[in-house]
């Protein structure tokens, strides 16, 4: 399960965020972004967080997912369109010169600390 290497690499995000902050309060909510197209779990995510969590900074922090839609262009024709999942091709035209713009990020997007 590789959401487990994401989680520690996130929770030490966070750690490294908030020593260039300067923020010594508890962390209360991460917000993060999981492409549709990363091939990462939400729940696996969670769970790794749970799991992961305790006795690091980030412990009892709440997780929250967005999960942007991914966006395929097509160099034939230009067209963007909004996917769900991968395609191999333009589902306009069937060129299969499509490029993924969007869906593949997994981003740390904000951090909200204990007054
Ligand atoms: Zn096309």
């Amino acid at each position: 399960m590789h959401e487990l290497a994401i989680v520690e690499a996130l929770i030490e995000q966070v750690g490294t965020e908030l020593d260039r902050a300067e923020q010594k309060g508890a962390v209360k909510r991460l917000e993060i972004a999981v492409g549709r197209l990363s091939g990462v779990h939400c729940d696996s995510l969670r769970f790794a967080f749970n799991l992961l969590s305790p006795g690091t900074i980030a412990e009892g922090a709440e997780l929250s997912i967005r999960e942007p839609s991914a966006i395929s262009r097509c160099r034939q024709c230009g067209t963007s369109t909004e996917i769900t999942e991968m395609v191999i091709d333009c589902p306009l035209c069937g060129s299969p010169e499509i490029a993924i713009e969007k869906g593949r990020e997994l981003l740390l997007e904000s951090i909200d600390i204990e007054d």
